[in-house]
C-alpha cells in the first residue's frame, strides 16, 4: 500500500496551499478531491474580488487557482481526481485513508492528514420553508454553477432569500443574463453582505432589499409559481397580517454555508459549536495530533486569500513533527462570534499567530484586546467599520503566555 507523509483531502485553495507547501517543505504528498478538476468552489466563481492580499490584483476565482494548479502541475504531488474520500482509521503506523474512484475501492497510509474540504449550502428545509419540493428553487452556489459553468438560464422571474455575498453576487449574475429579480428578503433588519456588494450587486441594478422578511412558503407542485414572503419580529417570528403572494418562477436561497465536516467530526476530532469546524491551535492542528484543518471546512471565509494563508500554515505544520503538546484556549467576550485558533500550543513558537475573528454586531470604531489571565494587556488593535460578513485578521505575538487568554471587542466613541 502507498505511504504518504501527507494527505490533503480537498483541491480547492485551501488544499492546493497545503499541498505545496507541505511538497516545497520536501514531503511526499498526495492531493484528494472528488470532482475532475482542482479548483474548488472557485471554479464557479467568475466575478472579480480574488486575490487583492496575494497577488496585489482583482482576479476572477478560475484565475487565482489557475495560478495554484500551475505549481501542482510543475511538482511531484500526486493528485487523484474524481476521487472522493469515504471513510478514515487511525492505525498503528498513521492513518488509513479509504477512498473510491473508477479503479473503484483504494487505500493509502498517511502519517498526517489535512483536511479542506469545504463548505456547503443550506436549504429550503433547513430554513423551514414550507412546500413542496418544485424546480425552480435552488441554492445561490447551485444557481451559479447551473449559470457560469453548464451555461443554463435560470427563471424569467427571480427572488433571493438572504442577503450573504453568493446571493448577492447570483442576483447581479441573473440580471445580466436577463432574468428579472424582483427583489432579495432578509430576515435580519441588516444586510448579511458586503456593502460594496450590496450597491454594485442590488442598488446598481435597481434591485430592492426587504430587511427584517422571509419566505415562508413555496407554491407550485413540478414549477414554482409563487411565493410567500411575510414581515418578521425582533424575534425572527413571522407577524401575522403581513403574509403576501409575490409570483416568479426562480427562488434562490443565499440562507448560509455549513461546512463538510463528516469524515473529521467521525474521527473524534474536537469540534467547535460556534464555527460547526474542529476547533485547532495556531498551527492549525485539530484535537488529535497528525490531523490539521483549514478553509471553508475549518470556518466560513470572506476572503479566500485568508484560505490560502491558514492552509499554509496548516501544510507547513504537517510537514513538521509537534513532539509537546500543552494548550492555553482563548476565550472571547460576547461582541464576538468566534475566534480561529481557539487554542495555542505553548510548546511551539507562537511568535507570529494568525488569528482570524468575527464579530457579532456592526461597529463603526472598535477597540479590540487580548488580555491575559491577570487582565494584563497582550495586544491592543483599534478597528474601523467592524461587520460580521469581514474577518478581522490579526497577526499576533503569543511566545510568552503562561495561560489562558482572552479577547475583547468593544465599541469606541
Ligand atoms: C459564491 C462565492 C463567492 C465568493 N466570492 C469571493 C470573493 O469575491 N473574494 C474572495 O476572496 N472570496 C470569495 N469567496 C470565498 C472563497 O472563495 C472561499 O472561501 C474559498 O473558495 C474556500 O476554499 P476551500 O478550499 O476551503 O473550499 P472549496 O473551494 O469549497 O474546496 C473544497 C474541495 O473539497 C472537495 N471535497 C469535499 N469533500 C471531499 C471528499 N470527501 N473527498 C474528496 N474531495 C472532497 C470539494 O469537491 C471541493 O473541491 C466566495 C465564495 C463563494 C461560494
Amino acid at each position: 500500500m502507498d505511504n504518504y507523509d501527507v494527505v490533503v483531502i480537498g483541491g480547492g485553495p485551501g488544499g492546493l496551499s497545503s499541498s505545496l507547501k507541505a511538497y516545497q517543505n520536501n514531503k511526499k504528498v498526495l492531493l484528494i478531491e472528488r470532482e475532475d478538476k482542482l479548483g474548488g468552489i472557485l471554479k464557479q466563481c467568475i466575478h472579480n474580488g480574488f486575490g487583492l492580499i496575494t497577488f496585489k490584483e482583482q482576479l476572477s476565482g478560475p484565475e487565482y487557482v489557475e495560478r495554484y494548479i500551475d505549481e501542482i502541475k510543475k511538482s511531484n504531488i500526486k493528485t487523484l481526481l474524481s476521487t472522493f474520500v469515504l471513510d478514515i482509521k487511525k492505525v498503528k503506523n498513521g492513518f488509513l485513508i479509504i477512498f473510491s474512484n473508477s479503479k473503484g475501492i483504494s487505500k493509502v497510509l498517511a502519517d498526517n492528514i489535512i483536511f479542506a474540504t469545504g463548505c456547503r449550502e443550506r436549504s429550503a428545509k433547513q430554513v423551514f420553508i414550507q412546500g413542496d419540493r418544485c424546480s425552480g428553487v435552488l441554492t445561490a452556489g447551485l444557481s451559479q454553477y447551473y449559470v457560469n459553468i453548464l451555461g443554463e438560464k435560470m427563471g424569467k422571474e427571480v427572488v433571493v432569500l438572504g442577503s450573504g455575498d453568493i446571493g448577492l453576487i447570483m442576483a447581479r449574475r441573473l440580471s445580466l443574463e436577463g432574468s428579472h429579480v424582483k427583489a432579495a428578503y432578509e430576515i435580519k433588519d441588516s444586510p448579511s453582505g458586503l456593502n460594496r456588494n450590496i450597491k454594485q450587486c442590488l442598488e446598481d441594478f435597481n434591485i430592492p432589499l426587504y430587511l427584517s422578511m422571509t419566505v415562508t412558503k413555496t407554491f407550485g407542485k413540478d414549477k414554482l409559481e409563487a411565493i410567500e414572503v411575510a414581515k418578521v419580529d425582533k424575534n425572527m417570528q413571522v407577524i401575522e397580517g403581513t403574509r403576501e403572494i409575490i409570483p416568479c418562477d426562480c427562488l434562490i436561497l443565499s440562507v448560509g454555508l455549513i461546512p463538510e465536516n463528516e469524515l473529521i467530526s467521525k474521527l473524534g476530532v474536537e469540534m467547535s459549536k460556534k464555527t460547526s469546524g474542529p476547533v485547532v491551535d495556531g498551527q492549525m492542528m485539530t484535537s488529535i495530533p497528525h490531523i490539521y484543518a483549514s478553509g471553508n471546512c475549518l470556518h466560513v471565509n470572506d476572503l479566500v486569500d485568508y484560505v490560502s494563508e491558514a492552509s499554509v500554515i496548516a501544510g507547513d505544520n504537517a510537514s513538521k513533527e509537534i513532539k509537546e503538546i500543552e494548550y492555553k484556549n482563548i476565550t472571547i467576550d460576547e461582541h464576538l462570534a468566534y475566534c480561529v485558533p481557539q487554542r495555542i500550543n505553548i510548546k511551539t513558537s507562537n511568535s507570529k499567530t494568525i488569528m482570524y475573528l468575527r464579530s457579532r454586531c456592526k461597529m463603526d470604531k472598535a477597540e479590540l484586546k487580548i488580555l491575559d489571565s491577570s487582565n494584563s494587556e497582550i495586544y491592543k488593535k483599534n478597528l474601523m467599520f467592524v461587520n460580521p460578513a469581514e474577518t478581522i485578521r490579526l497577526e499576533v505575538n503569543l511566545d510568552n503566555i503562561k495561560d489562558d487568554i482572552h479577547i475583547t471587542l468593544n465599541e469606541k466613541e
